[in-house]
């Protein structure tokens, strides 16, 4: 699996995606039971409220050869500081109806 990860871009400021790194690598939590190899193609943020730069980023990554999309938790879970994107649905539905082939996973962890 290779995969393209999309992050808020608020959260950025003050999270390093530690907890995403060591969960992919570890293949926790979303990435329990995969059993194939994770590549991580790229990393790349939202571009700020109210996310539409996602799927051109998205779509970048898929470019460069991402088989998934994966939303990080700061996105859909609100972590780490509690605040759950207000546009995450959006983001996700505009990223699957111009992405249909790609696999998209919703969360991290
Ligand atoms: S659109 Fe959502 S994911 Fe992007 S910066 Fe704003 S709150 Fe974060």
């Amino acid at each position: 699996m290779k995969i393209g990860l999309i992050r808020c871009q608020q959260t950025e400021d003050m999270c390093p995606a530690t907890t995403d790194f060591k969960i992919i690598s570890e293949k926790k939590c979303a990435f329990e039971g995969i059993d194939e190899d994770i590549q991580i193609i790229g990393i790349n943020s939202c571009g700020g409220c109210p996310g539409k730069k996602a799927v051109t980023r998205a779509k970048e990554m898929v470019k460069r050869g991402a088989d998934t999309i994966v939303l990080a938790s700061c996105i859909t879970r609100g972590n780490p500081i509690g605040f759950t994107c207000p546009h995450a649905n959006t983001i996700i539905k505009a990223i699957k109806d111009n992405l249909k082939e790609i696999k998209i996973i919703e969360y991290t962890h």
